[in-house]
């Protein structure tokens, strides 16, 4: 029997230690493999287990490690005592007419997240959650309208693929694969959440885990500058940038972050990501929400050609879906045929989003879950930003002191 008498503190090859006691399990379905075998380690047993605790975890959906029958008895009693796993409960679950499939889903402060299923042919996209609210305010998002609270744990956003693979194939390893892509583009900004929204993206990529190409695995991210140098060397997942104006004064107003880095900065950022991955052929996905009126003209769309001229990018139109008080409106068919036009003739790959979901209101831009006990957003705000510009200043140090 393993008796702890304090906490066990281990540094991961990331630098942030794996903490467990026997009052205090870990739960191991937050665990990427370089921190799970850390744990591994830290309990005397071999790194091997590694892998196969991540194949029964996530590929067999097992949570009780007395079903782990390729482990011995010793090491499941051993493992009983001081880890768990634990994904976050479902609460309810929506099917919209086309298929597309909201759940509702409790994470252990007892606010709710939501997490949507898009499918499309063979595809299969999630939309997952990343923080419980967001504190970036976007002025056309409804999440932004619902305060912050926290960030999820990894255990919680690996979790809501754990949930979606449970609901639509019960694991059984005979099914076609129903999640083929994983889009962080639900709830939260996740590059606020960085730890755990990386160490999401790299479980979801992970060949004992969900196993989806890089391509397969996207993150979104509104322009967090800082955090997306901070990348750098720890993921390659790819990368969705929310733009949304083609100039600076229209995107302060719709997307708040941009006073602090503006356009230039987020575009050199984006360049320096998509340099660092081996793949040249790679490009960034801009997402552009379009709205009647505010960013929706001829002239905003060459705009656009102009500023994006430089970046290897794809552009993602995005119809805005009103919500109620959104105080924005869709744009027209013609409009949004008409904006694409325009950048397909300068060369660009455009796609027009169509809407999923509308019905159980899963579309883009209607997440609201569900935020207990908000906080002042702007006090995290702040907190926020100077961790992570302290974290990217000594990622900066370290990469000088390389060269
Ligand atoms: S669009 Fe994204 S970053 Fe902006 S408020 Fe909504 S969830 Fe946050």
């Amino acid at each position: 029997m393993v008796t702890t008498t304090s906490s066990t503190k281990l540094p991961n090859t990331a630098g942030r230690p794996v903490v467990f006691d026997a009052d205090n399990k870990v739960n191991l379905l937050g665990l990427t493999r370089p921190r799970l075998r850390d744990f591994f380690q830290q309990i005397g047993e071999k790194p091997f287990r590694t892998d196969q605790l991540l194949k029964w975890i996530h590929q067999r959906g097992v949570t009780n490690f007395d079903d782990m029958t390729d482990l011995s008895k010793a090491l499941r009693v051993k493992l009983s005592q001081l880890a768990e796993i634990t994904p976050p409960e479902v609460v309810s679950e929506h099917i919209s007419t086309d298929g597309t499939r909201k759940w509702a889903v409790k994470v252990t402060s007892g606010s709710l997240v939501e997490t949507v299923f898009i499918p499309d042919g063979e595809r299969g996209t999630l939309c997952i959650s990343s923080q419980v609210g967001c504190t970036l305010d976007c002025s056309f998002c409804s999440t932004g309208k619902q305060g912050f609270q926290r960030d999820l744990t990894c255990a919680e956003i690996i979790g809501q693929v754990w949930l979606a693979n449970r609901s639509l194939t019960k694991f059984d390893p005979q099914a076609r694969r129903a999640v083929t892509n994983v889009v962080m583009m639900g709830m939260g900004e996740p590059l606020l959440n960085f730890d755990n929204a990386i160490d999401a993206a790299n479980l979801s990529m992970d060949d004992c885990a969900y196993g989806l190409s890089k391509r397969r695995v996207t993150l979104s991210t509104s322009g967090v500058v800082p955090a997306m140098k901070k990348m750098i060397g720890m993921t390659d997942v790819s990368l969705a940038v929310s733009l949304h104006a083609a100039n600076n004064e229209l995107r302060n107003e719709l997307v708040p972050i941009n006073k602090k880095y503006p356009i230039a900065v987020l575009l050199e950022a984006i360049k320096n990501y998509m340099d660092s991955l081996p793949d040249r052929r790679r490009v960034v996905t801009i997402e552009y929400t379009l709205m009647d009126g505010v960013n929706d003209s001829d002239e905003q769309a060459r705009e656009l050609v102009d500023v994006l001229r430089d970046t290897p990018c794809k552009i993602n139109i995005i119809p805005f879906n009103p919500f109620p008080q959104s105080g924005y409106k869709k744009p027209s068919r013609r409009r949004t045929e008409r904006f694409q036009d325009i950048l397909f003739k300068a060369g660009y790959i455009v796609t027009v989003r169509t809407t999923r979901g509308d019905d159980i209101d899963a579309a883009c831009g209607q997440l609201v879950g569900q935020v207990k006990d908000k906080t002042k957003r702007n006090e995290r705000y702040q907190q926020k930003y100077s961790e992570i510009n302290k974290d990217a200043e000594q990622v900066v140090r370290f990469v000088s002191a390389q060269q």
